[in-house]
């Protein structure tokens, strides 16, 4: 963290993530770095905030020039939108929010995650996407890959509703429709040359979670992308490799996301692969 002076202790700019859980955020470690790098006046905290009253409570005291923006994690990224002044389109399509700015009293909130993911395959072309798991980080996924143009787009989740809901709501922008499935329909024919399957469930977080049949299918053709980065290699990752599959864990994306953040703060974009290092020396 920066060192001040007394004199200017006012004039430091306050930011945080909240969350519920949050002791295991990774995010004032890399902001912190960026901060004394570029030698902001700023500090950046991890705040617990347990519900929805306390968030309620919390976002209003953020109006102060006192504070320049947050981050936001599980459970208050849907939560916080309706208290905000004004949200951008990433946030409108894919209903949640990782990024509120205090731009002089008002609240501004963005969403960061879409264009984390992007970032480590930026300038690739792929002929099919599959999506494993339907929750708040697969909206995101879904919505950074309906702007691209990689082929068909497949969703695979156990509940088919909440499927149909998130197809709906990303409606707006899909230019195809994209197939949903149930992991119990997958089979293997949907893998074909150059194909990404991105996990975005949280199986593998734990080393006693199960393995997706899919996994076992890849072959040297395909691109398994985790968008889990605690633990750094999860099992589905060294299954994928051990099949000949190229892998990509999480940590790509969360640099970039917070990377993207940190402009949105400061206006200055930090390096992506210093990030990624300094995530990967504090795993
Ligand atoms: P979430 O909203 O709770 O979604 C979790 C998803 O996993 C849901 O679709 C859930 O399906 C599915 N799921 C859970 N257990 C399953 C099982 N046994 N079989 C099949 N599907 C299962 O969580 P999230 O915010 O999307 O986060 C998901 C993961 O992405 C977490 O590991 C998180 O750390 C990671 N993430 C990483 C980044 C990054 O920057 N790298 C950013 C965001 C998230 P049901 O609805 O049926 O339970």
């Amino acid at each position: 963290m920066t060192n001040h002076t007394s004199q200017n202790m006012n004039e430091i700019k306050q930011f945080a993530v909240i969350g519920n859980p949050i002791h295991h955020s990774k995010s004032p470690l890399i902001h912190n770095h960026f901060i004394s790098q570029f030698n902001f006046l700023a500090e950046y905290h991890k705040k617990l905030i347990e519900n929805h009253d306390q968030l309620a409570v919390f976002v209003n005291e953020i109006r102060s020039s006192y504070w320049g923006g947050i981050n936001i994690t599980i459970p208050h990224k849907q939560a916080i939108i309706p208290l905000l002044d004004e949200i951008d389109e990433s946030v409108q399509i894919i209903g949640a929010c990782n990024t509120v700015v205090n731009k002089s009293g008002k609240l501004f909130g963005y969403n960061t995650d879409s264009i984390g993911f992007l970032w480590p395959i930026r300038q690739r072309q792929f002929n099919k996407v599959i999506i494993l798991g339907n929750g708040g980080a697969a909206r995101a996924v879904l919505h950074q890959s309906s702007k691209q143009d990689w082929g068909e787009i497949v969703l695979v989740a156990r509940n088919h509703e909440k499927s149909a809901l998130l197809v709906n709501d990303l409606n707006k922008i899909l230019k195809y429709p994209i197939k949903q499935l149930t992991f119990t329909d997958l089979n293997e024919s949907e893998l074909m040359r150059n194909t990404l399957v991105v996990n975005t469930t949280n199986m593998g977080m734990d080393d006693d979670d199960p393995v997706f049949n899919i996994v076992y299918w890849l072959n040297h053709e395909c691109i398994f992308y985790d968008l889990i980065y605690t633990p750094w290699e999860t099992n589905m990752m060294r299954v994928a490799q051990s099949n000949g599959a190229e892998v990509i864990n999480g940590a790509p994306m969360l640099a970039a996301q917070a990377a993207a953040a940190f402009q949105l703060f400061f206006g200055k974009y930090p390096d992506v692969d210093t990030m990624i290092k300094l995530i990967k020396d504090a795993s």
